[in-house]
């Protein structure tokens, strides 16, 4: 498994910006977020949920990558299936970090370590059971 870690002001301080949302639900379920102090750029995927509290998997993207497919799509330059096209590239480029984060009430509060039962890459929440199971082994 990946020991790649995030940026320092994202265990401490959890300042992220959404800079372009994959998918929500209630809250937002996959996007790609942005460090407010340094820039760092991350994936978040939700792996589990509950009432008020979840869980993401946390990848971590090229700066300029994102930068570059949020402004075309944000322009409307490309079409939906180019959006996508993007967007899956910008994925699969993502470098998976070993901490997953919480969110509690649609605020993000801490990061948490890998629960050893957390399911593989890439399936996105709607595959998964989101019983708050994931949830539980980490708080
Ligand atoms: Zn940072």
């Amino acid at each position: 498994m990946t020991t790649a870690k995030p940026c320092s002001h994202l265990d401490r301080l959890l300042k992220l910006e959404t800079v372009l949302v994959i998918d929500s639900h209630v809250n937002v379920t996959n996007a790609f977020m942005r460090c407010t102090y340094c820039g760092s750029a991350y994936l978040l995927e939700m792996v589990d949920c509950t009432a008020r509290t979840s869980l993401f998997r946390v990848s971590r993207v090229d700066q300029d990558a994102l930068q570059h497919t949020a402004r075309a799509i944000h322009q409307g330059s490309c079409d939906v299936n180019r959006s996508r096209a993007e967007i899956q590239h910008l994925a699969n480029a993502a470098e998976e970090l070993d901490p997953l984060i919480l969110m509690q009430d649609g605020c993000f509060t801490k990061l948490v370590e890998r629960p050893d039962n957390l399911p593989g890459a890439h399936l996105g929440w709607r595959e998964l059971p989101c019983t708050g199971a994931l949830i539980a082994a980490v708080t």
